[in-house]
């Protein structure tokens, strides 16, 4: 059952970090346990922070991720980091096709589905991003939405080892504003719903992770729905207290 998936708590750091955040990231490297029963966890730092993150975690159970990738291995592309550099600082993962990329840099489903294949190129793990829009949501769209992102933005080669699904509704990011439990769970059912269809068993392994205003306030009953197998948390990753209290809540 999905409760037999052990959950992801990630944390995407954004464009937030000096080299003075690796502080925040050693306490929760500390706090962490080998426990069998504890969730994965991992932060996605700046590509600034990569190497540094990566040496100060070697051997420990936190992980380090990144935000975004190129689709080509290499070549002339200014200022783009490619799947294989990110493997090579230490990174296991690789955030791709987040909202703010989506509405920053234009990224389509089509330039996202070709960032996920590089991961999977690369021996990442893609963490996918989708969601709807307010203007989505209010016109009912949302299903309609997740589920064609859902589609057009994953390799024919995903399956539960080289793949997570974010949810991350677009109003919830950032605004303190989340869906309801039982919006959560329709979204979370779908997603489930339209993996098993088209990855069979693998699919009922992958983790569909709920991101948008995760705190430690809304964690638990969050985290506590079906086909909830985790969280990506931006702004409450930021300070080791209030991450770490996240992680816990996955007990
Ligand atoms: P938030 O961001 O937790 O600050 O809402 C989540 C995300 O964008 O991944």
């Amino acid at each position: 059952t999905a409760k037999q998936i052990r959950p992801l708590i990630a944390g995407n750091w954004k464009m937030n970090g000096l080299k003075s955040a690796l502080a925040e990231a050693t306490a929760i490297r500390d706090a962490l346990t080998t426990d069998p029963g504890a969730p994965e966890v991992m932060i996605c730092p700046p590509a600034t922070l990569l190497a540094p993150l990566a040496d100060l975690t070697q051997g420990s159970p936190l992980a380090v991720g990144a935000q975004d990738c190129h689709a080509a291995p290499s070549g002339a592309h200014t200022g783009d980091i490619s799947a294989e550099m990110l493997r090579d600082t230490g990174a296991t993962a690789v955030i791709v096709g987040h909202s703010e990329r989506r509405a920053d840099h234009g990224e389509i489903d089509r330039i996202v589905l070709g960032k996920a294949t590089a991961a999977h190129r690369a021996g990442l793990t893609a963490i996918v991003c989708i969601g709807e829009t307010r203007g989505q949501r209010e016109a009912g769209l949302t299903l309609d939405v997740v589920g064609r992102q859902l589609a057009a933005s994953l390799p024919e080669g995903a399956g539960d080892t080289n793949t997570v699904v974010a949810y991350e509704p677009v109003w919830a990011i950032g605004t303190g504003l989340t869906p309801s439990n039982d919006d959560v769970a329709e979204v979370h059912a779908l997603i489930r719903r339209d993996l098993e269809a088209r990855f069979g068993a693998a699919g009922s392994r992958i983790r569909i992770l709920y991101g948008g205003s995760v705190k430690p306030t809304n964690a638990r009953e969050l985290l506590a729905l079906p086909n909830v197998n985790g969280a990506l948390v931006g702004g409450a990753s930021l300070k080791a207290a209030d991450f770490l209290a996240i992680v816990r809540a996955t007990a």
